[in-house]
């Protein structure tokens, strides 16, 4: 067993190393999570083949928690956009204590959300936050799960004061909870490539919402996605660019017939008419109702 500070040096290590990783694919597959983190020359796989919870021998509290596609532990999403997490149910119970433990030291895990078959996008400091022995649940805090706004302090119990802003921290963790999983599942519904460029660099692609998250029918699912590169997706949301409900790729008038540099030109004049790459599976296409309202508002805008 390492010490304390060697835990928090590797666990932070781990995080770390997730981040870079996912970020190269929008996601990390289950074999590299098993095979691919090494501390000094030291092998540890970052989740559990068998089981919903992750303690490795060298660790006190538990590494990671799973929630698989098909998972037969019910995890459920609270108002707050915090997750309720099952106690594992089977074998001596060993998981809940460590994640108990976790609990009552705020130290953070990492939660492995399975977004595709075998395919996970890892939430790196998750606080386990409550613990509810009569649900037999523990809730599992999103909130640290920025990049921006990282804090390991005690923060986490300074609960913002006004109806506006406790509105805004909910609006917050919800985007937090599903804005990854979504981004994950649309890039890697397009095989990672931008539907209308097909530019294969993950790191400067997006997951665009054809409807908006404000719009009422504006849900993070696949088929109201679409995966863009940074410029197309911009171009997309300023109605530079529409799309048509049958999958062709259109050019506002008025940007046509501007000349300027090499970026209007190949990047977004001779994308006029192409056909959107698709993803490969049917049901994870565009709604094609929900490219017909953005097409209607662009032709306004037009
Ligand atoms: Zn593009």
């Amino acid at each position: 067993m390492y010490t304390t500070e060697e835990q928090a040096l590797i666990r932070l290590d781990i995080f770390h190393w997730l981040e870079m990783t996912r970020d190269q694919h929008a996601g990390i597959t289950k074999e590299s999570l098993l095979n691919d983190y090494h501390f000094l020359g030291k092998h540890i796989p970052l989740l559990d083949r068998y089981k919903g919870i992750h303690n490795p021998q060298l660790f006190s509290e538990t590494l990671s928690v799973v929630s698989t596609l098909n998972s037969k532990y019910e995890d459920n999403e609270t108002l707050e956009g915090m997750i309720l997490y099952d106690y594992q149910a089977t074998g001596d119970g060993y998981g809940n204590t460590k994640l108990r433990l976790a609990h009552q030291r705020h130290t953070p895990i990492v939660y492995l959300l399975e977004t595709s078959k075998g395919f996970y996008w890892p939430y790196v400091n998750v606080i386990v936050l409550g613990d509810d022995v009569v649900t037999k649940k523990f809730v599992l805090d999103f909130r640290n799960t920025d990049d921006s706004d990282r804090v390991f302090d005690e923060s986490i119990n300074s609960f913002p004061v006004s109806e506006i802003q406790k509105k805004y921290a909910l609006q917050q963790t919800k985007r937090r909870v599903h804005q990854p999983a979504f981004r994950s599942r649309v890039i890697k519904a397009y095989s990672e490539q931008c539907a209308i460029c097909r530019l294969q660099h993950t790191n400067l692609l997006d997951a665009a919402h054809i409807l908006p998250d404000s719009h009422e029918l504006g849900r993070p699912v696949v088929s109201n996605g679409l995966a863009l590169c940074k410029i197309h997706h911009a171009a997309y949301d300023k109605k530079i660019i529409g799309i048509t409900p049958d999958y062709k790729v259109q050019v506002s008038s008025p940007i046509l017939k501007e000349i300027d540099g090499p970026m209007l030109k190949h990047g977004i004049q001779e994308m006029h008419g192409v056909a959107l790459h698709l993803p490969q599976a049917k049901s994870d296409y565009p709604n094609p109702g929900f490219l017909e309202i953005q097409y209607a508002s662009f032709l306004e805008t037009v």
